[in-house]
């Protein structure tokens, strides 16, 4: 049985067996959650970015698929990296974004994971509205069938936090 947590803060401080990170196809780093991730967990985990770069991913991670690498000196063993489209209200691109959870989760049980966190994926950068993105993630997660016992949403607003807390309570 899954648990779901809330919590408002740094991802990056979250002592878990995974941290998802909301990355861009290219993998090499970039602003938001993924540069924080890359600063705190050390050159290690962009190593094996490149390494995926060179061999599974060469045109890049596409949107909606994850993978994982080390967590590098990131209180957790692994970052499972996931791409997020880009917002659009002229496309419905919901099922993307809920695949990034569901292949979240799928790369997590492949791991063994078993406490995972993640974050706000595409309500940064990408322009998801927060209401819905915290709808979309919330409800893949709890209809996803997996090993892991802990889904933590780690949010870093005060008003990600909040449209998480509703979107819980609506289900
Ligand atoms: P995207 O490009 O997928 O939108 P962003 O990193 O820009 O990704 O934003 C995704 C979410 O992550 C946003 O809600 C943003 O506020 C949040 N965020 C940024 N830094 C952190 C952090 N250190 N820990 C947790 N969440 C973070």
């Amino acid at each position: 049985m899954m648990d779901i947590t809330l919590v408002w803060g740094d991802i990056t401080e979250q002592q878990v067996d995974a941290i998802v990170n909301a990355a861009n196809s290219s993998l090499m780093g970039g602003g938001g959650v993924d540069g924080a991730i890359h600063r705190r967990g050390g050159p290690a985990i962009l190593d094996e970015c490149r390494k995926l770069r060179a061999s599974r991913f060469g045109g890049g991670l596409p949107t909606g698929y994850a993978v994982a690498t080390t967590a590098g000196e990131l209180p957790a063993r692994w970052v499972i990296h996931t791409v997020g489209p880009v917002y659009s209200a002229a496309e419905d691109r919901s099922d993307l974004l809920a695949s990034c959870y569901r292949e979240s989760l799928r790369v997590a049980d492949e791991l063994g994971a078993r406490t995972v966190a993640f974050p706000a994926v595409s309500a940064g950068v990408y322009g998801w509205p927060i209401h819905d993105a915290a709808r979309i993630a919330v409800g893949t997660v709890l209809s996803t069938p997996s090993q892991v016992v802990e889904a933590r949403f780690v949010l870093f607003t005060e008003d990600a936090y909040r449209a998480f807390q509703s979107a819980l309570a609506a289900v």
